[in-house]
């Protein structure tokens, strides 16, 4: 397929302040976009200026929620190159989760090329200072007006990109992290492996509860026995426990991160042990009370590691450490992993894709 490249007629203003960078707000001047159609496939794919779609009220994805995404980064490097971190993952991910929610799959290596183009073409947007990068998010939504519930036959795929701000302005900092006991995110043979827009949405309430108790994060517990840690909001959750990095098993109710994943490959690449299974709440309270838990961090893309200072469950608290200082192993996942990614650290994985 052609990839088509539209002039550009007005460019936006720029924040010249990196320091002034949020998350997500704003948008740079182009975007990637192609449609699909049942019987004719993908088609008209082309970087375009950055502009609201024109959609149908009875669009599917407003009524039904037939919608998926994607989240990466590319990163400015000191000799000003610019690097994506393991893009085709996402879009492998991209297609696992189309099939799910049956939306028809892209071509992975085509998306990767869109992408490449896309950001070469904006690439004065890919900001310089320490901590910042330029957030992707593919997007698949269904565009077809019709009421019935059944997969659509009309698509939309696209990319946008926004420069974002380093997260943590100064040094990571541990977060507050609620466990739910009532509400959960996803069971046995639902989408919850799915990056789908409808397990967030299902995911606000809880979020809103333990935001107005004074929490940071939701630690969602399997929806089964209400037991065993699954993850938190957009990340995964792993811990350091008696030396070995622990973290639940992929078992198609939490999504398999990509951070996730580079973190358990570093970890057995500098000789840390590995387990990924289930962990229970219980587990998680004694092994802190009794130190054998030093230190628990997410991962995913937007934080990359972020560390947790406190627990807690029903009327139970427990403080990691002091609450307020990064654990040894987390803080040293974080830098090997920001370090590859913005190329102070060789990348022994092949884990960076220039453009
Ligand atoms: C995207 C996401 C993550 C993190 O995945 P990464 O590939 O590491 O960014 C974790 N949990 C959920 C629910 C997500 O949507």
């Amino acid at each position: 397929m052609d990839l088509h490249i539209l002039p550009l007629e007005k460019f936006k203003p720029r924040i010249n302040d990196e320091s002034e960078l949020t998350f997500g707000k704003q948008f740079t001047d182009r975007m990637f976009v192609m449609s699909y159609k049942a019987g004719q496939g993908w088609h008209d794919a082309r970087v375009q200026p950055y502009q609201p779609f024109s959609l149908d009220p009875a669009a599917m994805v407003l009524h039904y929620a037939q919608e998926i995404f994607e989240g990466l980064k590319a990163f400015r490097r000191p000799d000003g190159q610019i690097a994506l971190f393991r893009p085709i993952d996402n879009f492998r991910r991209f297609n696992h989760s189309a099939r799910r929610m049956c939306m028809p799959e892209v071509d992975e290596d085509f998306m990767l090329h869109a992408l490449k183009e896309l950001i070469r073409l904006e690439s004065d947007w890919v900001p310089r200072s320490e901590g910042t990068s330029l957030y992707i998010r593919p997007a698949m939504i269904a565009s077809e007006p019709m009421l019935g519930v059944r997969p659509a036959e009309e698509y939309l795929c696209y990319i946008i990109v926004c420069p974002v701000g380093a997260y943590y302005k100064g040094g990571l900092a541990p977060v507050k992290i609620w466990i739910s006991d009532h509400y959960v995110r996803a069971a046995d043979g639902g989408t919850g492996e799915v990056k789908t827009g409808g397990n967030y949405a299902a995911s606000l309430y809880a979020a809103r509860e333990a935001a107005e108790k004074g929490y940071d994060q939701v630690l969602w517990l399997d929806a089964k026995e209400r037991k065993y840690v699954e993850e938190v909001g957009s990340m995964n959750l792993c811990f350091v426990c008696d030396g070995k990095l622990v973290t639940s098993p992929l078992h198609g109710t939490i999504l398999d991160g990509i951070t996730r994943r580079s973190v358990l490959e570093l970890a057995r690449y500098n000789g840390l042990a590995v387990e990924e299974r289930a962990l229970s709440v219980d587990e998680i309270f004694a092994g802190v009370e009794d130190g054998s838990i030093t230190e628990a961090f997410g991962t995913g893309t937007a934080v990359v590691i972020s560390p947790v200072g406190q627990f807690t469950y029903q009327d139970r608290t427990v403080v990691i450490g002091d609450g307020k200082t990064t654990g040894k192993v987390t803080q040293e996942l974080y830098d090997t992993l920001t370090g590859i990614q913005y190329g102070h650290l060789p990348d022994p994985h092949g884990w960076v894709d220039l453009l």
